[in-house]
């Protein structure tokens, strides 16, 4: 069986939101199995902190400032990260915000914010790479979406309908690229500690836990490591999948 670390040798990885949270964990976790990473966020300062732990690994690591919004900045990122790096093998589109309110009180810009962030981006850092993955007859597209896509909740019907909209565009994109060798798989991850998490008070913790029957919150590596499976050469037959890593919550 070949090691994790060299389940990834000489592919390249691009991470958008890798600066912190879920991405920053990604973009370790692809790292110590081989693959050079990518990392995309708003600021190029906290990317590049990322870029410096993957180095510290020992594998090469680049960091790009980018709003996953702006269609004309993602194109030319996407450019860049080319002609820097010669070839994409993995694309994990991990970027996102929430905006939360009930609906009777959602400003249209909380919506706007969230399906552009969350749908547009993840559709637009997606097409940019299609071209160079259509060439090279392989890549690996990862979308993160959340179990909140899957089961909808109060007070988050714009970030549910965004990442509903990422489950839908991932099993388009999979039917659309499967006969290029191209794979393109969502994770729905459950309630995470991040900082997107960070504001749950212990009220609310505790209520949460009672819906998860694995009883605790998971961890940032939690969807990294499903992220590995996605991207590893184990996973060549999967492809248009969902794979909910929430402890159980959405079964
Ligand atoms: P964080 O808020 O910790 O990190 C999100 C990252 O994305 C930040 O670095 C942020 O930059 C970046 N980002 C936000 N907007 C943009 C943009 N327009 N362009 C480029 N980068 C951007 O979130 P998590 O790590 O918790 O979440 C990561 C993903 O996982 C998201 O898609 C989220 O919806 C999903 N998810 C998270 C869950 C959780 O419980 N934490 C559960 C289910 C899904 P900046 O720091 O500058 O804001």
């Amino acid at each position: 069986m070949t090691a994790i670390m060299n389940l990834l040798e000489q592919q390249v990885a691009v991470i958008t939101g890798a600066g912190r949270g879920i991405g920053r964990a990604i973009a370790m976790k692809l790292a110590s199995a081989g693959a050079g990473i990518v990392g995309v966020d708003l600021r190029v300062e906290d990317v590049e902190k990322t870029a410096l732990e993957v180095r510290g690994l020992g594998r090469p690591a680049w960091a790009y400032a980018a709003n996953v919004t702006d269609a004309p900045g993602v194109e030319a990122c996407a450019e860049k990260i080319l002609a820097e790096t010669g070839r994409v093998d993995i694309l994990v589109n991990n970027a996102g915000i929430t905006r939360d309110g009930l609906l009777m009180r959602m400003s249209e810009a909380d919506w706007d914010a969230v399906l552009d962030t969350n749908l547009k981006g993840t559709y637009l850092f997606t097409k940019a790479f299609t071209r160079s993955f259509l060439k090279q007859k392989s890549g690996r597209i990862v979308n993160i979406a959340s179990v909140i896509g899957l089961i909808g909740n109060a007070g988050q019907c714009n970030y549910a309908a965004s990442k509903a909209g990422v489950i839908g565009f991932t099993k388009s994109v999979a039917r659309e690229l499967a006969s290029r060798g191209i794979t393109a798989n969502a994770i729905a991850p459950g309630f995470i500690e991040t900082a997107m998490t960070a504001g749950l008070n212990e009220e609310t913790r505790t209520a949460l836990r009672k819906q998860i029957p694995l009883n605790c919150l998971g961890q940032a590596e939690d969807v990294a490591n499903a992220v590995l499976f996605f991207a590893s050469p184990g996973a060549r037959y999967l492809t248009g999948q969902v794979l909910a890593v929430d402890g159980g919550m959405a079964m």
